[in-house]
């Protein structure tokens, strides 16, 4: 597989650190309040990386930390006026239901920052050690001149951020915040303010850096050098950069082999962020679609590219997912038949000669740095062919070996599932339609046909139509 590599800016083959073994770390969300469906994209995205190269046969180490405590989760804390603690866990949770409902599968470990503090502790220390960091009044900064490589991976110059920092250097004079030794000095450790969490730590109380939870945290659940580090394209710069400064000053070692940046979620061609105000939560797009339009719009562009938000194009990853599951429904109609007729030479032909070229082409996709735009015309080529391969007279095993194809690449590797969702009628529902059709059965009696047709309208203005049987009233989703 070719991955594009941000650190070298070509397209490289992807040889992991231990042969059938890939180390993935992912920055994952700020957890303050429901995330946007920008957010959605880096989880989607590399959630079908993880699933392709599992596909492939690789034993994968996913990794995808929470950052549970920072200014914008204390922020809400104060205004709720709850322990900020409370905020992340609320978030978290809402996170999984989130990711669950794209079908983002759990990571093989989710860290979170607060629960990783003896750690970060321990790499500022090293830091310090290796004359990297430094202390002053209870702050700890990561001194940027001491590591050589720094700017390597958003291809800058230091002596042109340098130039560029004058400005900020200047307002920290002015703020009295001028304890850095140079400007270009970023945070591992941070005192604590009045009414924050805070850790103990040799340099006093207080709270570590945003940068340094990733170092600290993919070092601990992977190891020194990952195969890949995965994230949004606005955290190249900084974070990214300073997790790799960090990192390779303390360890000695590659931090990460390969890197990999999905472009913005936009909207009206300005990034969706909660800053700016222009976000749809995960949770509105899913009141009126089905959360799987949400994952087949994410993986209709190839990842790096920049994909813009719009009714219509929501409309048509809408439209194209229905492509695959009236394909999918097609083949399950044969298979249902059971009609025990024997693969003809023609079918074992096409499953021989004919199928596995889609496949191919599915694959070829994928492997050109998971290009999985190009992936889905892939399903709709085979969606189309099966449609044209099959019919009544088809072996209901013919119609399986297509589904089982159409499944693992749609289903397995995409996580797009091929099936419709049959809308669930919660608890709730179930209770009263079975009261009105009581009511309506007891109008009849009393001959109240009136009354009984009124119910029946009812019933179908909530979506239920109901049928008179020998065994009672049958109903069910329209
Ligand atoms: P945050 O909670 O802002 O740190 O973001 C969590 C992840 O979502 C990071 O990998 C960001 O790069 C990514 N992200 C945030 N906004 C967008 C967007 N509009 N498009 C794509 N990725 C985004
Ligand atoms: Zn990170």
């Amino acid at each position: 597989m070719k991955i594009f590599n941000t650190l070298t800016r070509k397209k490289e083959e992807f040889v992991p650190v231990t042969p059938g073994k890939a180390g993935i770390y992912v920055c994952g969300p700020t957890v303050y309040d429901y995330i946007h469906i920008g957010n959605a994209r880096p989880m989607i995205v590399f959630d079908t990386l993880r699933r392709y190269l599992e596909f492939r046969g690789y034993d994968v180490n996913y990794v995808s930390n929470f950052t549970d405590v920072d200014d914008k989760i204390i922020r809400r804390a104060l205004e709720e006026n709850v322990d900020p603690f409370e905020i992340s866990e609320r978030f978290i949770k809402e996170c999984k239901t989130d990711m669950e409902a794209l079908n983002v599968r759990p990571a093989t470990t989710h860290p979170q920052a607060t629960l990783e503090i003896p750690d970060m502790i321990e790499m500022i220390r090293q830091l310090i050690e290796k004359g990297h960091a430094y202390h002053v009044n209870g702050t700890v900064y990561f001194r940027t001149r001491s590591f050589d490589g720094y700017g390597k991976l958003s291809h800058k110059n230091i002596d042109d951020l340098e130039s560029g920092h004058r400005d900020e250097a200047h307002q920290l004079k002015v703020s009295g915040e001028d304890e850095k030794e140079d400007p270009l000095d970023f945070v591992l450790w941070k005192p604590k303010k009045e009414g924050e969490p805070f850790w103990e730590s040799p340099w006093g109380e207080g709270r570590p850096g945003w940068h340094l939870e990733c170092s600290v945290m993919s070092k601990k659940y992977i190891g020194g050098t990952l195969d890949i580090h995965a994230g949004g394209e606005d955290l190249i710069f900084p974070h990214h950069e300073n997790e790799i400064a960090q990192s390779e000053a303390a360890n000695g070692t590659t931090f990460s082999n390969y890197w990999m940046h999905n472009g913005f979620l936009k909207i009206d061609n300005e990034k969706m962020s909660k800053s700016l105000g222009n976000f749809f939560t995960v949770r509105e797009i899913c009141e009126k679609y089905d959360p799987q339009v949400i994952r087949f719009f994410m993986l209709s562009a190839q990842y790096r590219s920049p994909l813009n938000f719009s009714a219509d194009l929501i409309e048509s990853a809408k439209a194209g997912l229905e492509r695959i599951q009236n394909g999918a429904e097609k083949l399950k109609d044969i298979i249902a038949k059971q009609n025990g007729k024997e693969m003809s030479a023609e079918e074992e032909r096409i499953l021989k000669e004919e199928l596995p070229a889609f496949v191919d082409k599915f694959d070829a996709a994928m492997d050109d740095d998971l290009n999985t735009a190009d992936a889905i015309s892939a399903i709709f080529e085979l969606i189309r062919f099966t449609n044209a391969s099959t019919d009544e007279n088809s072996s209901s095993e013919f119609a399986k070996k297509l589904y089982e194809t159409l499944f693992t690449l749609s289903d397995t590797v995409l996580g797009i599932h091929p099936e419709r969702k049959a809308d669930a009628v919660s608890e709730e529902e179930v209770a009263k339609i079975e009261q009105l059709i009581m009511e309506r059965t007891a109008a009849k009696k009393e001959k109240n046909f009136a009354r009984a047709d009124e119910i029946r309208d009812e019933l179908a203005a909530m979506g239920i139509v109901i049928k008179d049987t020998r065994e009672g009233v049958k109903w069910q989703r329209a």
